[in-house]
């Protein structure tokens, strides 16, 4: 007879892929003190020790004592997930249909969710050594004329006070640099305090405040009427019209009332000028996350967020995670950015789970953008969100001008037409700087008539067929017919049929040859992976050691390049005729922040765009009357043909070593008929096959929100009873921003 008293069960989250809970059972040695929900614990599980998360204590289960496990250990440390997180991680797992296990594994700092204890050391702080700097001066002129790199961060930490290693890095210095100081006993460390901040008005730097235009005034206070309350800003702003400063006088009020803040800026937006633009406003703590950061840094993040000695986090999407204790605003900016969106595993998006979490602590939260996404502009334009514009910019600078160059009436080689040939050639000879962007990520192409420029497009749906060149086939990615590749146009019978888009990849080897006394670069994700790498880049680019960039979407936000006076893109028709809804969207979005960052009030940029389609409705729209109206009609487009944001998607990935096993799994899915949605597929992924795999994709759409999840409901029952469910594998994305994996 089991001792009642001592009878204790859990149930916790396991990071592992499965939507359920599990049971364990606690022995009486690891009752004491009394267990807590949101608790770390380790459980055996499948042969491994996992650390799962509890969710329900009970003295009571229905499950057969024999087959119970008990849990190993409780990690008794101070760091549980409050109710409050526990209640927001509930609600993203919900809203993903994503298995709440792998939800939390991603809310915590790797070192937490690791079985063996941590040792949590604090932060090491830079700080001038006083007392050598009194009698050094002599040292310090030698370092200025010797080490100037080194110099520099000397005043770097004059100016901070207290700075750690992890800003030193992300403000591009190195730890040489950073040794050879500390060796002349030019700089001490010292450990960050532990204990709770509360910050005073002082340490909130007024002097480099500017004074706000009426624009940028109302926006301030409209945001701070309201403090104390959810409510969702959208601040609408051209590149250059002072939405940071607006940011930054919103944080020092809520600052000033010792509440933390949190900004989330895309991968590519946190530069070492950002931080910088924080630091010299605010001396406070300001903590940084993201992917360039060790695990210790990563928990140092988080630890300082929840014991609130974090004024100020700044970071990439995950960054929305961080167990705030006392927040009182949450900043997106460029919240128009793809790279809010998690691609893989936990398809969340950044953005939208800020909203969820400033509506559950019922604060404020801005998100800002010159090119909003057509969601946001949706609510903002539906009044569900507070819309706010700026639309001047307080510099005399003036924004670059956009012009097409028709390829349909050019020779162009390797996708250079004479005429950005010739662009240039003028931009370098007057000593300026050349940006021309690659569309990598792929717009899966359409095929089109190289002499009548007919769009081969499907007669159903009116819309360009996806080219598969693997299967050469062309498949409609909205009714799912295919069709053989044809031999000859349609229209004029030339048997010139290119698909969009060709000819990018010699491009920068064949730049090298045509601009031999030039320096080419070339910044992209592989180019930067490694730590500072961007930051050493971007530093080049602006001391001029190259003047032609060759760069994907990632350089055209938060960057500005006063010396770049010439932009090129080479492609846009694959985006205007792709099966991606999105893609025209976001080539609008590329080319206004483009436009925007290049060139100076004294030397205006110019940015070039090829196209073989000038007439197309939606570039007229975009360069003659800007994104915003832009925008406006094309959201007229989407409702039309009921795409999101005035309808919901879920895309069900599947994939298997035969195409056949994805293609039938999601196909059995179909068969379930559900209320107020629809299906569009299965179809063979645009990239259909990768890694030996065949891929196809599933989307599920409807008008209504609450009926599209009840729906995923129902399909993800039916899933563990598909014959198939063991052949393949395959993955939910709720909102997909990216149709082309
Ligand atoms: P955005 O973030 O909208 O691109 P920024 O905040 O970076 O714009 O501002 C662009 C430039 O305008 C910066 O150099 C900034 O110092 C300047 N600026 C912003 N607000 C003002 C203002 N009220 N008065 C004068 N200059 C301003
Ligand atoms: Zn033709
Ligand atoms: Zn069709």
């Amino acid at each position: 007879m089991l001792d009642l008293k001592s009878a204790c069960y859990v149930q916790v989250a396991v990071p592992v892929p499965m939507r359920q809970l599990f049971t364990y059972q606690v022995p009486a040695a690891l009752q004491s003190p009394p267990l807590k929900i949101g608790e770390r614990v380790i459980v055996p599980f499948a042969g491994r020790n996992l650390v799962a998360v509890v969710m329900h204590i009970s003295d009571q289960c229905d499950i057969a004592e024999h087959k119970l496990k008990a849990i190993t250990t409780r990690q008794s440390d101070e760091y549980f997930f409050s109710s409050q997180e526990l209640t927001f991680l509930q609600q993203c797992a919900a809203y993903y249909h994503h298995p709440i296990g792998e939800v939390f594994h991603q809310a915590l700092p790797k070192l937490l969710r690791q079985s063996k204890t941590i040792d949590i050391e604090s932060t090491e702080l830079y700080h001038v050594n006083k007392s050598s700097a009194r009698c050094d001066v002599p040292l310090l002129q030698a370092l200025q004329k010797k080490a100037p790199k080194q110099f520099a961060l000397y005043q770097l930490i004059a100016q901070h006070q207290g700075i750690t290693w992890a800003e030193i890095r992300s403000l591009g210095y190195s730890k040489a640099q950073l040794n050879g100081l500390y060796n002349k006993t030019l700089i001490i460390t010292k450990k960050a305090e532990d204990k709770s901040f509360t910050w005073s008005s002082c340490q909130l730097n007024t002097q480099d405040k500017l004074s706000l235009s009426v624009e940028q005034a109302l926006v301030v206070s409209s945001v701070l009427q309201s403090q104390t309350q959810f409510h969702c800003h959208l601040l609408e702003g051209i590149t250059g019209s002072g939405k940071t400063e607006v940011y930054l006088q919103i944080i020092e009020a809520v600052l000033a009332q010792n509440k933390q803040v949190l900004v989330i800026v895309p991968e590519i937006g946190l530069t070492p000028q950002t931080l910088n633009r924080f630091e010299q406003r605010f001396n406070l703590p300001i903590y940084l996350h993201h992917s360039g950061l060790n695990d210790g840094e990563r928990l140092q993040t988080w630890l300082a967020a929840k014991k609130g000695s974090a004024a100020i986090i700044i970071g990439t999407r995950s960054a929305v995670f961080s167990p705030l204790v006392n927040a009182g605003i949450i900043i997106v900016d460029e919240e128009h950015d793809n790279s809010l969106k998690q691609q893989d595993s936990f398809r969340y998006h950044g953005r939208d789970l800020a909203i969820l979490r400033a509506k559950q602590l019922n604060i404020p939260i801005i998100l800002g953008s010159a090119t909003p996404s057509f969601e946001s502009l949706h609510n903002a334009l539906s009044g569900k969100y507070h819309h706010h514009r700026l639309l001047k910019r307080p510099s005399k600078s003036k924004e670059a001008k956009i012009e097409l160059v028709n390829m349909a009436e050019q020779i162009s080689e390797y996708g250079l037409s004479e005429t950005l040939k010739f662009e240039i050639k003028q931009t370098l000879a007057r000593q300026e700087q050349v940006l021309i962007f690659l569309n990598r990520r792929g717009f899966a192409p359409a095929l089109s008539c190289q002499e009548c420029h007919e769009i081969i497009a499907c007669q159903r749906c009116n819309k360009a067929y996806t080219l598969h060149q693997q299967q050469q086939l062309l498949i409609c990615h909205h009714c799912g017919s295919q069709k053989r590749v044809p031999k000859q146009c349609f229209q004029c019978g030339s048997v010139r049929l290119l698909p969009l888009g060709q000819g990018t990849e010699q491009l920068e080897q064949k730049l090298s040859e045509l601009f031999t006394h030039y320096s080419a670069v070339r910044i992209d994700r592989d180019s930067t992976r490694r730590k500072g790498a961007l930051a050493k880049l971007l530093q080049e680019v602006s001391d001029k050691k190259h003047q032609l960039l060759i760069g994907t979407q990632m350089l055209a936000k938060g960057h500005h390049f006063p010396d770049v006076t010439l932009v090129a893109v080479l492609d846009v028709d694959g985006a205007l005729f792709s099966y991606d809804f999105r893609a025209a969207e976001q080539m609008a979005q590329l080319l206004i922040q483009v436009a925007g960052r290049a060139g100076r009030a004294s030397k205006p940029g110019k940015v070039l765009v090829q196209t073989r389609y000038p007439q197309h409705p939606l570039l007229q729209d975009l360069i003659h009357n800007g994104y915003h109206h832009f925008a406006q009609q094309a959201l007229i487009e989407r409702k039309l043909a009921k795409l999101p944001p005035f309808s919901y998607q879920v895309l069900i990935r599947a994939e298997a070593n035969y195409p056949h096993y994805p293609e039938a799994f999601l196909r059995a899915l179909t068969q379930q008929s559900l209320a107020h949605c629809e299906y569009a597929g299965p179809v063979p992924a645009p990239m259909e096959k990768k890694a030996g795999k065949y891929r196809f994709h599933l989307i599920v759409q409807s008008p209504q929100r609450k009926a599209l999840h009840f729906a995923i409901k129902i399909l993800l029952d039916n899933i563990k009873s598909n014959p198939l469910n063991n052949k393949v594998r395959w993955s939910i994305d709720v909102d997909p921003a990216d149709l082309s994996w």
